[in-house]
């Protein structure tokens, strides 16, 4: 059997008459609008653009990308939810994640009414691929989620065991890259041309610090973005906040510096980490956080917070550990302080 699309995608969605806006039917910039029940005066009074033409654009160019391959989303959790609500029939189908990863896709799932699969990474945080086989064959499942670089391990995965994934399966494979541009590997976007079935998701939340801004990307091929568009709600993204990105995304030196310094913060706090006698262990991370270990990590954790330092204690999911963002380089010096005292 072969990837198709049309099989996947839930029947609704198939037959879906998409809403129609008075911009999709207009789609002109210059004339009297009379067509959408506008206040006429004002400065925030016209719709935004659905599709985000100029924004798109913008990405396109930086991206090396086509606008057709891009959808943007009110953050990449909207995106999230609109995979579980296209591809995945409510209390049918199923989903699979790598344990532990990020909360969302528990959430994002569980408002769906979709059973996640979760299947824990082995000790180096990787894809145990024997555990997965008998998993792909199920014609219920028909979602992949894969975070990557993984949220809160740090790491990422391997991409060799994502090509296979994406080769052997035939739903549909998220690759979630939040924290990509953090990384010193390239983004799996050239694996799109390949594999029919991937989508590949970034965000302007962490390394274009527009986490207010509530950006989220979407790359695949335009089959995949059409179901998505034609799903989303007409007006998904703000006027102010398709203008901030389109801001943000002008400004690449801007982008670059701001990134240079969190990565140098980086070194200098896990240098620091690693000298602190309570953490046993920092993980090696491609992103802006890390992983740590610590005697008693509720106790370390409980600490911090009295003196108004705040981490988030991952213990639930990974014994003993901690995740730590990478903050201005007082912000880290206070939280070593404060842990070199315990
Ligand atoms: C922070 C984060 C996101 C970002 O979500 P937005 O809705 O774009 O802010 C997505 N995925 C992961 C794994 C994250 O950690």
């Amino acid at each position: 059997m072969m990837f198709d699309l049309k099989t996947i995608t839930r029947a609704n969605i198939v037959n879906l008459t998409a809403y129609s806006s008075a911009r999709d039917e207009f789609t002109g910039s210059e004339g009297l609008f009379l067509d959408a029940n506008e206040n006429p005066y004002g400065e925030l009074n016209r719709y935004p653009d659905p599709y985000q033409t100029e924004l798109k654009r913008e990405i396109a160019k930086v991206k090396n990308e086509n606008p057709s391959n891009i959808f943007i989303g009110n953050g990449s959790d909207e995106i999230i939810d609109l995979l579980f609500r296209i591809f995945c029939e409510p209390g049918k189908d199923s989903a699979l994640t790598f344990s532990p990863t990020y909360g969302m896709y528990d959430v994002a799932a569980a408002i769906n009414n979709i059973e996640l699969i979760k299947i824990p990474l082995n000790s180096g945080f990787q894809i145990n691929e024997a555990s997965l086989e008998e998993y792909l064959v199920n014609p219920k499942l028909k979602l992949i989620l894969i975070c990557s670089p993984n949220n809160p391990t740090g790491n990422l995965i391997d991409s060799s065991v994502i090509e296979r994934i994406a080769s052997s399966f035939n739903g549909i494979v998220l690759i979630d890259e939040a924290y990509i541009e953090f990384s010193e590997s390239n983004s799996c976007i050239g694996l799109l041309s390949i594999y029919p079935n991937l989508i590949i998701s970034q965000t302007f939340s962490k390394a274009r610090g527009l986490a207010a801004a509530r950006i989220g990307l979407a790359y695949s091929n335009p089959n995949i973005i059409n179901l998505l568009n034609r799903v989303k709600p007409p007006y998904n993204v703000s006027t102010l906040n398709q203008q901030a990105a389109i801001e943000a995304i002008g400004d690449l030196d801007k982008f670059e510096k701001n990134k240079a310094q969190i990565l140098k913060n980086k070194k200098i706090l896990s240098d620091a980490l690693n000298q602190v006698s309570i953490v046993e262990k920092v993980y090696p991370s491609e992103a802006n956080f890390f992983l740590i270990k610590t005697r008693n990590a509720n106790a370390v954790y409980n600490a911090l917070v009295q003196q108004k330092i705040i981490i988030r204690n991952r213990n639930n999911v990974i014994e003993n550990c901690l995740r730590i963002t990478v903050g201005t380089k007082q912000e880290n010096n206070s939280l070593v302080e404060a842990l070199k005292l315990m």
